[in-house]
C-alpha cells in the first residue's frame, strides 16, 4: 500500500450511515414502483408507501415485507431504473437489519461460523470447523486462519472461501506459474463482513472490515486479489473507508497481464460468462472473463431473455422460487452454449448445485486447462 494508508478517525458506523441515508431516500422517492417491477425475487403486495415506512426507524415491518426483505437478494437490479438515484437496496438491507433477529435458519446456518469475535457454541463450531478443515487440506493448512508474515506485493484474498479448495489449490498454481510472489490470506475468522453486511448484521460487519484492514496493513501489498465478488465489494469499500492506496483486481485480471506466459490455444467450443450482479456484462471484471473465454474458447453472449441470471445466494434458500429461475436461466444458457464459467466464486459454487446439463465452471479452470494441454503436448 506504499505506506500511504492511513485510518479516518470518525469512522461513521453502518447503522448510522444507512440509517441517514434511508431517511434521505424516502424524502426523495416519488413511488414510481420501477424498482419493484425489476425486482426479481418473490413478493406479496404492497406498495412503495409500505416499504418506505418499514424501512424507516421506529416503524414496525408487516409481515408481508418482512418475508420479501429475507427473499432480496441484494442484486442491485432495482438501482439503475430509479429516475431518484435511489438505492433501494440499500434500504431493503436496513429492513434486514431492523429484522435481523427474526432471521430464517438459512441465514443463520450461513453466518454460523464466519466472523472474528464469535462466543458460546458459535465460537466452538468455528474452532472444530478450522481443525478438521486443516487436518484435511494440509498443504492449504498454511494460509487458513493466519496473518501473512512476509511483505509481498501481491496479497491473494479467499477470505471464506480458503475452504473452496478446487478454487484456491487452481488460483496459487496459476499465481506460481507466472511467477508471482504473493501472501494468502485466507478464512473465516478474516471474513470480509459481505455476508453479515448482506444480512443486516451491520455491527459484526464493521468488525469484520476493521479486522480485515489490520491484517491487510500487516503485508502492505500493492495489489489484492480476490475470486468473489462480495469480497471484491468488500474490499472496494474498506479501501475508501480507510484510504487505502492498493488495486484490486479480481485474479482474472491479474492473470490476463500475464496473459504471454500461457498458451495461446482454443481447449474449448462456445462458452458464455456468467452476468453476475456484482460483476455485470461491463464491468472490467467481466471483460476480463469475456477475454479469458474468448483466448481459450468461442466467446458467445450471455441469454438476455431471463427476468435475472442471478444464483441467488444471498436469500440463503428462503425464496422457494429461487431453484425455478436458476433452472430458467440455466436453460436459456444451454440454448447458447454448453458451458457457463463464472467469475465470481460465489455464483460458481451456487449454481454448479443446480442439477442440470449445462457445465458450470470458474472462469480460472481455462488458464489450468490450457496449462494442463501443453504439459500434456511437451510430455509428447
Ligand atoms: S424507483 Fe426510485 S423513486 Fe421510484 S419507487 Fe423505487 S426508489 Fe422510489
Ligand atoms: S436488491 Fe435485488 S432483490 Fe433486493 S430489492 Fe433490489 S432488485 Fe429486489
Amino acid at each position: 500500500m506504499n505506506g500511504q494508508t492511513k485510518k479516518n478517525k470518525e469512522l461513521t458506523p453502518t447503522k448510522t450511515f444507512l440509517q441517514e441515508k434511508v431517511s434521505e431516500y424516502i424524502e426523495h422517492c416519488i413511488e414510481c414502483n420501477r424498482c419493484m417491477e425489476v425486482c426479481p425475487v418473490t413478493k406479496d403486495t404492497f406498495t412503495i408507501n409500505e416499504l418506505n415506512l418499514a424501512s424507516q426507524e421506529g416503524h414496525i415491518v408487516p409481515s408481508k415485507i418482512k418475508e420479501f426483505a429475507f427473499h432480496c437478494v441484494q442484486c442491485g437490479k432495482c438501482v439503475p431504473v430509479c429516475p431518484k438515484d435511489i438505492r433501494r437496496d440499500h434500504m431493503v438491507r436496513y429492513i434486514k437489519y431492523k429484522i435481523r433477529g427474526k432471521k430464517p435458519w438459512g441465514y443463520k446456518r450461513y453466518l454460523f461460523v464466519k466472523g472474528p469475535k464469535l462466543t458460546g457454541m458459535r465460537r466452538i463450531t468455528q474452532q472444530l470447523f478450522i481443525r478438521l478443515k486443516k487436518l484435511t487440506n494440509k498443504d492449504l493448512a498454511c494460509f487458513m486462519e493466519t496473518t501473512p508474515g512476509k511483505k509481498a506485493d501481491v496479497l491473494f484474498y479467499p477470505g471464506c472461501y480458503i475452504y473452496s479448495t478446487k478454487t484456491v489449490r487452481q488460483t496459487l498454481r496459476l499465481l506460481n506459474h507466472i511467477g508471482c510472489s504473493y501472501n494468502v490470506l485466507g478464512g473465516t475468522t478474516t471474513c470480509c463482513g459481505a455476508p453479515h453486511l448482506l444480512q443486516g448484521e451491520f455491527d459484526q460487519a464493521d468488525d469484520c472490515t476493521e479486522l480485515l484492514y489490520q491484517k491487510i496493513k500487516t503485508c502492505d501489498p500493492q495489489i489484492i486479489l480476490t475470486a468473489c465478488a462480495e469480497c471484491f465489494e468488500a474490499i472496494e469499500q474498506m479501501k475508501k473507508k480507510y484510504t487505502m492506496d492498493v488495486e484490486v483486481l479480481s485474479v482474472a485480471q491479474y492473470l490476463l497481464r500475464y496473459q504471454d506466459k500461457f498458451p495461446a490455444k482454443k481447449i474449448r467450443g462456445k462458452i458464455t460468462v456468467h452476468d453476475s450482479c456484482r460483476f455485470p456484462t461491463q464491468s472490467p471484471q467481466a471483460v476480463a472473463a469475456q477475454e479469458v473465454a474468448s483466448r481459450f474458447g468461442e466467446l458467445v453472449t450471455s441469454p438476455m431473455d431471463q427476468p435475472s441470471s442471478c444464483c441467488y445466494q444471498w436469500n440463503h434458500d428462503s425464496d422457494p422460487d429461487n431453484v425455478l429461475r436458476q433452472a430458467n436461466y440455466l436453460a436459456a444458457v444451454k440454448k447458447k452454449a454448453p458451458t457457463l464459467a463464472c467469475n465470481c466464486l460465489t455464483c460458481y459454487e451456487e449454481l454448479k448445485k443446480t442439477y442440470t446439463d449445462v457445465e458450470v465452471i470458474d472462469i480460472l479452470q481455462l488458464f489450468e486447462e490450457a496449462l494442463d494441454a501443453s504439459e500434456t503436448i511437451e510430455e509428447e
